[in-house]
């Protein structure tokens, strides 16, 4: 069966939910290999790989790879595409992930293709570009296709693989080795999911009216274990921090579920939620254009509706 690599996101020695993800799509077109690049593997990330069907691990465990930006991991591919000849390589749609599958494209003489939200036989990807404006399907036709699939785009299902673990030893280049990391910060991890990782998104714009009324964003979130993203009108007020900003220079999500309240649906936020696969939009204007994007509209004050639908759903 064709050998599929799928770069493992990790953090804290966890293997992330879009990693699953990106397992359980390899697995429905061949076999599925993680890569885990970095310190941090342990028996227990062995274990979860091989839960979602990682038949082989490779491991680059080397701290040098994570000391350095972005760069490793792509060399670390490079070598890998060179010496097991995968059929495609998968990474997360992130900001990291993009970087390395354009990285990695130029290395390997491959096409790339990013920001896809679906992927089927003969890798021909489902894929959303022009800042969200147009789907189309797209297939890499030179080298190994590399696919950049976004987070949440498939449903993450256990079926047991091998895990056979195999470590490897990467050489980087100087180019590699070009910026290096000075300083990590960590980010408080709040009771909240991840924004770009999350099912659920419920996001308030303009419309919200102040950083105090952000509360009734929160609560409704809190009652669906959602995360609270925000429109660059409402960040840029300073209502809500701009690291929860969605868009097109905002963060990019598709949750089965994004809820906007207050958010006209400027082509500018749309291109960051429009393959959410559910939307419900709150407005007070019925010609808002988010309403052309909505699955489910209500039209009306969101003070009024948002705290009586958090109501309701924490009776249940
Ligand atoms: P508005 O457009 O002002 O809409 C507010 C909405 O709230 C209105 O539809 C109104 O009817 C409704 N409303 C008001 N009061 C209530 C109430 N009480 N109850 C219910 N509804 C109410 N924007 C982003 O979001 N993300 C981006 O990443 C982004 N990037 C950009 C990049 C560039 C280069 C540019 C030029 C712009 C970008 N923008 C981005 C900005 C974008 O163009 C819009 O200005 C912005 O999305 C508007 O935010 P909003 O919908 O919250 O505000």
């Amino acid at each position: 069966m064709a050998e599929i690599l799928v770069l493992v996101e990790h953090i804290d020695g966890e293997v992330k939910k879009v990693t699953l993800e990106l397992l359980t799509l390899a697995r429905s077109l061949g076999s599925a290999s993680a890569v885990w690049a970095g310190p941090g593997y342990s028996e227990s990330a062995r274990a979860r790989l091989a839960e979602y069907g990682a038949d082989k691990i490779y491991v680059a465990g080397s701290e040098e790879i994570v000391d350095y930006v972005v760069a490793p991991k792509a060399e670390l591919l490079a070598q890998l595409v060179a010496s097991a000849s995968p059929a495609a390589v998968l990474v997360a749609a992130t900001a990291e992930g993009k970087e390395v599958a354009g990285r990695l494209a130029i290395k390997t003489d491959s096409g790339v293709i990013t920001d896809a939200v679906g992927l089927g036989d003969g890798f021909v990807a489902e894929q959303s570009i022009f800042g969200g404006g147009v789907n189309v399907r797209a297939r890499a036709v030179k080298g190994t296709p590399i696919v950049a699939v976004r987070p949440n785009s498939t449903a993450p299902e256990a079926s047991a693989g091998a895990g056979a673990e195999e470590q490897v030893t990467v050489a980087l280049s100087d180019a590699a080795k070009g910026a290096r990391v000075v300083e990590r910060v960590k980010q408080e991890k709040g009771a909240r999911p991840e924004l770009t990782e999350a099912a659920i998104v419920v996001s308030g714009g303009r419309g919200v009216g102040s950083a105090e009324n952000f509360a009734v964003i929160e609560k409704l979130a809190d009652a669906l274990g959602a995360a609270v993203g925000a429109s660059r009108a409402a960040t840029d007020a300073g209502w809500y921090p701009h690291q929860f900003q969605v868009g097109q220079t905002g963060k990019t999500v598709s949750p089965q579920l994004y809820i906007a309240a207050g958010i006209s649906g400027a082509i500018q936020h749309r291109a960051g939620m429009q393959t959410a696969k559910t939307i419900i939009a709150i407005n007070k204007d019925s010609e808002a254009p988010i309403f052309e994007l909505a699955d489910f509209g209500v039209v009306g004050d969101l003070h009024q509706i948002v705290p009586q639908l958090t109501e309701e759903v924490e009776k249940r």
